[in-house]
C-alpha cells in the first residue's frame, strides 16, 4: 500500500488567498512524483495537507492514502506510515544514532542505540569519526546539511514507512555530498511511493511523473522527457 490521491483539493491559508486551487493527482503505490515550480506555487502546501498540519474543509475536496481520506486517519498510524526527509532537519543534541532511533526503540538512549547499531542499515550511509557516539552539538560536532540529510535518511530507512514526502534543499550541496545523498534517497525511495518538492535536475530526471505547478494549480504533468518535447 502508499497509494495517494488529491481529490479537487482547494486550500487557502487565510479564507482570503488561493494555495491550491482544484488539484488532483495521483501517486501510484511504489511510484515517485516531483513537484516543481516557482516558490510560493503550492509545493509545500500539498506536502503539509498530506501530513495533516492543516485539514481541508468539507466541500474543498479529499485527500485520500490507499481509498480513505486521511480525515479519518488518526495522526499516529499517518506518522506511521509517512517518512518525511525535510530540508533541514532539526536534530537533538545527542548522539547520531540516538537521532537515528528515537520514537521507534524506547526511550532510553541506551535501548536505542542498541537497537540503531543492530540495525546497522545506517553504516553504509554515514561515515563520522566517532561513529554512532558522535555527538550532534557537541565537541564541535557541527553537522552539514548533507549529513544531517544522512540523519533523516537512515532514520527513515528504520522507521520504513510505505510514504516518503522529500523536500529538497535549495542551497547547492557539494558535488560528491549531493552524489552520496542522491544514491541513499534513491534506495530509499525503492518499494516506497514518493512524493518531493525537487530542486535537483537527478530526482526530476528520474521520477515517474513530474507536476508543475503555477499559482497553485497543476499546470503540467508528464515524464520528463515529455515536458522537455513540449519544451
Ligand atoms: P511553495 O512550496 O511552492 O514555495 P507554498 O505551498 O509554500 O509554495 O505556498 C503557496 C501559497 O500559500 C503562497 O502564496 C504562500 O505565500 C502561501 N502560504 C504558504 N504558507 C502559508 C502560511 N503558513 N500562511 C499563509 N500563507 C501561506
Ligand atoms: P520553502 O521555500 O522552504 O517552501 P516557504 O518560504 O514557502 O518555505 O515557507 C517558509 C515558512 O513560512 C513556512 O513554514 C510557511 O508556512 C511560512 N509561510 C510561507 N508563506 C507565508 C505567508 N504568506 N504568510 C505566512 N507564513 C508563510
Amino acid at each position: 500500500n502508499g497509494e495517494i490521491e488529491f481529490e479537487n483539493v482547494n486550500f487557502s491559508y487565510d479564507g482570503r488567498t488561493t494555495a491550491l486551487d482544484n488539484v488532483s493527482f495521483k501517486v501510484p503505490k511504489g511510484s515517485s512524483v516531483a513537484l516543481v515550480g516557482e516558490s510560493g506555487s503550492g509545493k509545500s502546501t500539498i506536502l503539509r495537507l498530506l501530513y495533516r498540519f492543516y485539514d481541508l474543509k468539507d466541500g474543498e475536496g479529499r485527500i485520500m492514502i490507499d481509498g480513505q481520506d486521511i480525515r479519518n486517519v488518526t495522526q499516529a498510524s499517518l506518522r506511521r506510515a509517512i517518512g518525511v526527509i525535510p530540508q533541514d532537519s532539526i536534530l537533538f543534541n545527542s548522539s547520531i544514532s540516538y537521532n537515528i532511533g528515537y520514537g521507534k526503540f524506547g526511550s532510553s538512549s541506551d535501548e536505542i542505540e542498541a537497537a540503531a547499531r543492530s540495525a546497522q542499515m545506517h553504516e553504509r550511509i554515514m561515515s563520522f569519526p566517532d561513529g554512532y557516539m558522535t555527538k550532534v552539538g557537541e565537541r564541535g560536532v557541527r553537522l552539514s546539511g548533507g549529513e544531517k540529510q544522512r540523519v533523516s535518511i537512515a532514520r527513515t530507512l528504520l522507521k520504513n514507512p510505505p510514504i516518503l514526502l522529500l523536500d529538497e534543499a535549495t542551497s547547492a550541496l557539494d558535488t560528491s555530498t549531493e552524489k552520496d545523498i542522491q544514491k541513499a534517497l534513491q534506495e530509499l525511495q525503492v518499494g516506497r511511493s514518493s512524493l518531493a518538492i525537487a530542486h535537483r535536475l537527478s530526482t526530476i530526471a528520474t521520477a515517474d511523473t513530474i507536476l508543475v505547478m503555477r499559482e497553485g494549480r497543476i499546470v503540467e504533468q508528464g515524464k520528463h522527457a515529455d515536458l522537455i518535447e513540449r519544451g
